[in-house]
């Protein structure tokens, strides 16, 4: 399987624009559904399928968000800012096969909304005003920070290293609003004994991925509209380590990626709900949850 990254200076410049946040957005979509299709591929060819015809991207410093010329300097121009976590498995360009220039990019562990995070926003929504477009926070799947947040709230006697730790302490506390609200919701859906269940544990921490995204998308839209930009579009989506698809709620086999709005107030505990029960249809608490439910 041949994969050609070819630079042809009489081919005319093809530039991605997001005059709006549903352009921004399907930039982003497209960008990840490229992704996911080129490892599908390449996995294929592993297993010995006979690869298909060779697969070019076309490749220009403008496109890429380069100078065209030795010395230049290129203006910068995000047209959407992403707060995502710091985990080496996420790395947010190559998520969205977006280049130089295109992402003004925060990552911190648990992608949580701390103070030095909210003047990195701050600067963007007032630098770029014009280019920029959309917002977006990403967690996902498999996070260390959602998961001793998780730890913590489940076993706090074994976890004293991580709380009384004053540094992960400020990390674990921005989170568990999340976990407290994902487990509430999942003992909603699945009933008091749940927390018995072999998978809880799992299936909390999933869970409370796809809330933490959701609940700092609603913290952060509160921002930016009080940063003066009201009309700023804020959405969160989670990658997926298995399938590198990012989606706003959990799915055993997605086939396209997506985001969600940033929820309102009013809508965070329904959200949580849907979103449990989401974790129940994955199967991550196994097919016979409803036989669970009985024990009651
Ligand atoms: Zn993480």
């Amino acid at each position: 399987m041949d994969l050609i990254y070819r630079y042809d200076p009489y081919l005319p410049v093809k530039v991605d624009t997001a005059p709006d946040a549903a352009a921004a957005i399907k930039i982003l979509c497209d960008g990840n559904r490229r992704l996911t299709s080129v490892v599908a591929q390449m996995q294929r060819t592993t297993l010995g399928e006979q690869p298909t015809e060779a697969i070019v991207v076309p490749f220009c410093p403008v496109s890429l968000g380069l100078p065209l010329w030795e010395g230049a300097v290129a203006t910068q121009q995000p047209y959407a800012m992403v707060l995502g976590c710091s985990d080496a498995r996420v790395p947010i360009e190559p998520i969205f096969d977006q280049s130089f220039n295109d992402l003004f990019v925060i990552r911190i562990a648990g992608n949580v909304l701390g103070t030095e995070c909210l003047g990195s926003v701050d600067y963007a929504v007032r630098h770029f005003a014009e280019s920029l477009k959309l917002v977006v926070v990403l967690g996902h799947t498999g996070c260390g920070a959602v998961g001793a947040a998780v730890e913590t709230y489940l076993s706090p006697k074994d976890y004293a290293d991580i709380a009384f730790t004053h540094a992960l302490r400020s990390l674990i506390d921005r989170i568990m609003i999340a976990v407290r609200g994902a487990a509430n919701a999942l003992t909603q859906v699945c009933g008091r004994n749940v927390v018995h269940h072999p998978n809880y544990k799992d299936a909390l921490k999933e869970l409370t991925v796809y809330l933490n995204a959701a609940i700092t998308a609603f913290d952060l839209r509160r921002e930016v509209a009080a940063f003066g930009h009201e009309s700023m579009r804020v959405v969160y989506g989670v990658y997926d380590l298995a399938t590198l698809f990012v989606t706003p709620a959990p799915l055993a086999s997605p086939t396209e990626p997506g985001f969600a709005p940033a929820p309102q107030q009013d809508d965070l505990a329904n959200l949580a709900r849907q979103l449990a029960q989401a974790v129940v249809d994955k199967g991550l608490l196994g097919t016979r949850i409803d036989v669970w439910k009985k024990i009651e």
